[in-house]
């Protein structure tokens, strides 16, 4: 026996699932989860030493790889000044200056715990500030946990086959308007059936919890417009996409300005953080300048902000990176596609930035329904072959394969050779 299923068996005592995250129980791909005692670069060890080249990337926030010096010793030297004060401090203005610095649009900037802390705070930001209460979600988008966006919501809320949630009341949920990613008539549709109703439209730019699916030309520009047009904010959930696709964000990737944005996973170097920014003037709405009230007893914390400064200041003088991890995406992607050629593997491999995700299906991948056109049951069985092989995938199909800049020309030779074998099976 694994001593990874022996800790399942512990864990699925005292933990519903066994898991604090349901993605990572493992079920959509009919596995026990592997346990995780380290990681460094680009690998992951689990409980039975075995070594994985590790795509996952903590869901994201690796961008540099694991166990980066550079963050390893900000982190060390801030623990050594106390874990948390509870009341302002340096590092949290320099992180919000930097912020303000690399990310285009935004003039303050709000800390939290968690991509989902920030959301919940951004849509209660729009709605404060517009006096409105509906908002326009995208079916298959995720927005973290909290009540009003766990509405047709992707990632794990998808392969559990529950798009919803229990415990969500209906009142609540019906200011929830959902649209379609990548059609604007949806959009269009739902602002004309509640005019002057609609607070905001919020999307992950590319939306990439529904595997990896990147906006049409002209969609995120409409939406723009139509925002406009109806006096409703654009609300980017970039907590995926920023400074993953570039170190502005989707903002900077394609020329949109958003009225609010979201962030999470890569501004916590690994620890807890999130941040909603935007303007002076929305973001003075916030208590205690304004009347919409959030906080927290550890946002900002020192240790947190030394993490997520130390990665932020290197993105700031490494921004060749973008390129580079770019770059090696679209090797990876466009080999996966020869391989899946030459076995006659009907998969079709989306890529943008640092960003794939295969889908098995024949048909090109633009839209929700597209997505939940692939064969799941095929992605268990490519998932299983290649963790076999050593390679550490996202555990169930409606979800990102993260590059990092520490994934090497050695480590995209291996996934490859694993892949070519993986499908040759399939
Ligand atoms: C992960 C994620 C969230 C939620 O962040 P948590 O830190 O898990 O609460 C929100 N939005 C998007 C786009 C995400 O990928």
């Amino acid at each position: 026996m694994l001593r990874s299923e022996k800790l399942f068996d512990r864990a699925q005592r005292v933990l519903p699932g066994g898991v604090n995250s349901p993605v990572r129980a493992f079920r959509a791909v009919d596995l026990c989860p592997r346990f995780i005692e380290r990681a460094d670069g680009p690998y992951i060890y689990d409980a039975d030493g075995r070594k994985y080249i590790d795509y996952v990337c903590s869901w994201g926030p690796m961008l540099l790889g694991h166990n980066h010096p550079a963050i390893r010793a900000a982190v060390e030297q801030a623990v050594q000044h106390g874990l948390s004060f509870g009341a302002p401090t340096e590092a949290e203005v320099e992180m919000a200056e930097l912020m303000v610095d690399m990310v285009p649009n935004i003039e303050m900037v709000r800390m939290v715990n968690s991509g989902t802390e920030a959301v919940m705070s951004a849509i209660r930001l729009a709605r404060g500030a517009t006096g409105r209460d509906k908002l326009i979600k995208f079916e298959g988008c995720y927005h973290g946990h909290s009540d009003c966006l766990l509405v047709n919501a992707g990632s794990s809320a998808l392969a559990g086959g529950h798009p919803s949630s229990a415990g969500v009341p209906e009142d609540i949920v019906k200011h929830t308007l959902t649209a379609q990613f990548n059609r604007l008539d949806t959009v269009e549709a739902l602002f004309d059936e509640w005019p002057g109703q609609i607070a905001c439209v919020i999307l992950e730019p590319v939306a990439a919890n529904m595997g990896v699916v990147a906006p049409s030309p002209g969609f995120l520009e409409g939406l723009r417009a139509l925002c406009d047009r109806y006096g409703a904010l654009l609300v980017f959930d970039e907590v995926i996409t920023g400074f993953r696709l570039a170190p502005g964000g989707a903002q900077e990737y394609f020329g949109i300005k958003a009225d609010l944005v979201t962030f999470g996973k890569i501004i916590g170097g690994g620890m807890p953080v999130g941040a909603y920014c935007g303007s002076r003037a929305l973001m003075e709405q916030v208590a205690p300048c304004g009347p919409v009230y959030q906080a927290g007893t550890l946002s900002g914390n020192p240790v947190a902000m030394a993490a997520g400064l130390a990665q932020l200041r290197h993105i700031r003088s490494h921004p060749e990176l973008y390129v580079s991890i770019e770059h090696s995406a679209k090797e990876l992607a466009a080999e996966m596609r020869a391989a899946a050629a030459a076995h006659g593997t009907d998969v079709s491999i989306n890529q943008i930035g640092s960003l794939i995700a295969p889908f098995f299906t024949p048909n090109g991948v633009t839209t929700f329904v597209d997505a939940k056109g692939s064969d799941v049951g095929r992605y268990a069985r490519y998932f299983r072959g290649m963790l076999e092989r050593g390679i550490y995938l996202a555990p169930a199909q409606f979800e990102a394969m993260f590059i990092s800049t520490a994934h090497t020309k050695e480590d995209f030779q291996r996934t490859l050779e694993a892949v070519d074998a993986v499908f040759a099976a399939l």
